[in-house]
């Protein structure tokens, strides 16, 4: 297990174990958007600055509630709501505009002001700027610390400041692999000690496709070795994936796949069965289409007739089956054909 990165195990999905998380307050009311402003800045911000230049696209759009932060602090110091959003040149900001808190005498000072944020880039009367306007509210100290508390339960309130009033669950769920991470154990009674837990953990072949090796293998490993103290299994077994015809991932939305069923039923189960062996090597992808299950449909056909003309043809047969004549394929079920 090498090269493990940060994960982001947070989705905004309906469904999925919600995170156990808790804000006091401000924290969750603010938004997860967040824009930093200089120490010196906020006071200004507090006092009825209503824009900001950026050289940076944030990626707002007007209505968005955005959390201010102090760059210097982390500290979240209100909710802005974007207003508009402009997208200009730096020749062409109002040098003197009051809503901007600050105002330049020349465009040098402007200039001098984005350097040094972004020491690194080459500013003239070209460079392209986002106008931010925005309404601010500061936070209110009643509304919550801010405190981050994780909890299996509800909290009944802040550990920090004690307000009851302010604890809001984060509304977002765990990351599917995040929870599916726990399947060795939790489908084994974890958490209690179940005999089940004793004898099947740790296991020794784990079989699945090779396309969900890290998110799912390596978050079993990782969640194992934490929950359980162990690796899960010993080997890890993994199969090709059925393609459609043209080697792409079977769709479900695009309706690419293939329904065995009806195949079965128009083409037999041996050729299903064939269609899905033959050709293949372990650990390869391979293409699936009714074409191909047609073409073996007509190979378990010829076998079919092989063996019915050597059996009519051999008269002296040991004792078995075959000694009464062979059913035609209309004896059959379709399934069976
Ligand atoms: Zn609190």
């Amino acid at each position: 297990m090498n090269n493990i990165k940060d994960w982001c195990i947070s989705r905004q999905l309906w469904w999925g174990h919600q995170i156990p998380v808790w804000y006091c307050g401000q924290q969750y009311e603010a938004s997860k958007k967040i824009m930093g402003f200089h120490k010196d800045v906020v006071p200004q911000v507090c006092a009825g600055k209503i824009k900001t230049y950026r050289l940076r696209d944030h990626g707002f759009k007007p209505g968005d509630k955005i959390s201010f932060e102090s760059s210097q602090t982390g500290k979240i110091f209100g909710i802005g709501t974007i207003t508009s959003i402009k997208r200009v040149t730096v020749g062409a900001i109002q040098l003197d505009d009051p809503a901007h808190g600050t105002t330049y005498k020349k465009r040098s000072g402007l200039i001098a002001a984005f350097k040094r944020h972004h020491p690194d880039q080459s500013i003239n009367d070209d460079t392209k700027v986002f106008i931010y306007t925005y309404i601010f509210n500061p936070s209110a100290k009643t509304e919550g610390c801010g405190e981050i508390i994780a909890a299996v339960g509800q909290p009944k309130k802040c550990p920090k400041c004690k307000q009851t009033n302010h604890i809001r669950r984060d509304p977002d769920t765990l990351d599917t692999w995040f929870s599916s991470g726990l399947w060795t154990f939790s489908t084994l009674g974890w958490p209690e000690k179940t005999q089940d837990l004793k004898t099947y953990h740790p296991t020794t072949v784990m079989e699945t496709g090779w396309d969900i090796l890290f998110f799912w293998v390596a978050r079993m490993i990782m969640m194992s070795q934490y929950f359980m103290k162990e690796v899960p299994f010993k080997y890890i077994y993994l199969h090709g994936l059925v393609l459609d015809r043209h080697g792409k991932k079977m769709s479900k939305s695009k309706g690419t796949g293939v329904d065995p069923i009806p195949m079965m039923e128009k083409y037999g189960t041996d050729a299903i069965r064939l269609s899905l062996i033959l050709g293949t090597s372990p650990g390869q992808d391979f293409r699936l289409y009714e074409e191909k299950i047609a073409s073996f449909r007509n190979f378990v056909n010829k076998l079919w007739n092989v063996s019915r003309f050597i059996m009519s043809n051999c008269k002296k047969m040991p004792n078995g089956p075959w000694n009464s004549p062979p059913p035609f394929p209309n004896d059959y079920s379709l399934s069976d054909r």
